[in-house]
């Protein structure tokens, strides 16, 4: 069961209408009254969208756990000029000033597993404190719109890592999200060969994606599916990974038995997402590949408030085992992702997840670093999210409290900057 040799797809992101939704979104965002690019500039301008000046907060740096009272943070053009000690930093003249005296100033979060379908849930997810945030696919390359808005209307969404499409064996309606998966239609067991594998990953490198999805086991979210089962074996894993790497992209996997864990993580992905029954022997490879696990508690709650009685028992019976394999990948040294694994519609806080991570047995430190220094480094981003000091981008939140007391006040920041605008 092979698909047909047709040329592998062009490694061209301006493909078939990608960049005209993604048109039509920035279009979207600028009649709201977005418009941050603009030509260059003068050598002594005015201040535009971009330039603020945060004054007076008490400044965490996550990476080194410091925290600076009456600290100012410099921003201009979007990105991180000077922040300290108001008396160690020159503020211009000119310059918006955002007053804030009694509030913590934290980065932008990052929310290493979110699925974005549309401009509104980008813009629900950014308003809550994600200013970055990593793609756990889209079913019809909507992320790779969503990342374009973001690039052209930052107050819009969060700075994103598409994904594309997810590489599952049964595509679905995903089959018409692009003519060059036409072939994968006819066969009959679905994406399973290394020919259809192969061809999924490569569409998704020619639309843009940046990182690639796929699954070792299917799903706890559907009451008929059995988590436990794998749909993938270790050479198709394989198989992805290669793809993947082809094209200099890393995989996140989707996962829950601990063989199917175990398989995903030699097979070489990046990040294992969900991770439930993930046992000591898979922990130990992944600390010693940097393996990332991004267990995505918010989900796993949520699933234990379901009104279906299947999932509301599984969420239940699964929610203290994750917690207690978070735990133990952490005092093992596996690098921790925060994802919320939030879809269709409603956007959960990236802060809720830190509060989990935190409740499952993290320091208040380590559990904000999940979602900082942490997720930033999963996704490429270490120097540009995840810290406030020089040339990181201008992303911020402000809380009304210390949450090295209450890592929960991530949850709801009294206000959010994204590229030095304040939303
Ligand atoms: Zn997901």
């Amino acid at each position: 069961m092979c698909v047909e040799p047709t040329e592998p797809p062009p490694n061209r992101l301006t493909r078939r209408g990608v960049l005209a939704a993604s048109a039509a979104l920035a279009g979207t965002a600028a009649a709201l009254g977005a418009g941050t690019s603009q030509a260059a500039a003068a050598p002594r301008r005015a201040a535009r969208a971009g330039d603020l000046v945060v004054e007076g907060g008490t400044l965490l740096d996550p990476a080194t756990g410091d925290v600076t009272e009456d600290a100012v943070v410099v921003i201009r053009d979007g990105v991180v000029r000077a922040s300290g000690a108001r008396a160690a930093v020159a503020v211009p003249d000119g310059v918006p000033r955002l007053d804030a005296h009694g509030r913590w100033v934290l980065p932008g979060l990052v929310e290493a597993h979110i699925h974005l379908n549309t401009a509104a849930e980008a813009r629900d997810a950014v308003r809550k404190g994600a200013t970055s945030a990593r793609s756990g696919s889209t079913n019809f390359f909507q992320d790779v719109a969503v990342r374009e808005l973001a690039r052209q209307a930052p107050e819009q969404a969060p700075r994103l890592k598409a994904a594309g499409i997810f590489v599952t064996p049964d595509l679905g309606d995903t089959i018409l999200a692009d003519p060059d998966l036409a072939p994968l239609a006819r066969l009959k067991n679905g994406v399973r060969s290394a020919d259809a594998l192969r061809r999924v990953v490569e569409v998704n490198l020619a639309r843009g994606a940046d990182v690639v999805k796929t699954r070792v086991n299917e799903r706890a979210g559907l009451p008929e599916q059995d988590p436990l089962a794998q749909v993938y074996s270790y050479e198709q894993l394989a198989e992805v990974v290669a793809a993947a790497r082809r094209g200099g992209k890393g995989v996140l996997c989707h996962s829950y038995s601990e063989a199917g864990c175990h398989d995903a993580v030699t097979a070489g992905i990046r990040s294992l997402e969900h991770g439930v029954f993930v046992g000591e022997r898979t922990l130990h490879e992944m600390r010693r590949r940097g393996t990332y696990f991004t267990p995505t508690l918010t989900a796993m709650a949520g699933l234990a408030k379901s009104s279906d009685p299947v999932l509301a028992e599984r969420g239940r019976t699964y929610l203290p085992i994750l917690k207690r394999a978070v735990l133990a990948a952490h005092e093992l040294g596996v690098p921790l992702a925060a994802g919320t694994d939030s879809s269709g519609g409603s956007v959960s806080p990236i802060g809720g997840e830190v509060e989990l991570m935190h409740a499952a047995g993290l320091s208040a430190l380590d559990a904000i670093r999940t979602a900082t220094t942490g997720a930033a480094r999963l996704l490429g981003l270490t120097g540009t999210a995840g810290r406030l000091t020089r040339g990181h981008a201008g992303d911020v939140v402000l809380l009304t409290g210390d949450p090295l007391k209450d890592p929960g006040l991530l949850k709801s920041p009294s206000h959010v900057v994204r590229s030095g605008i304040a939303l």
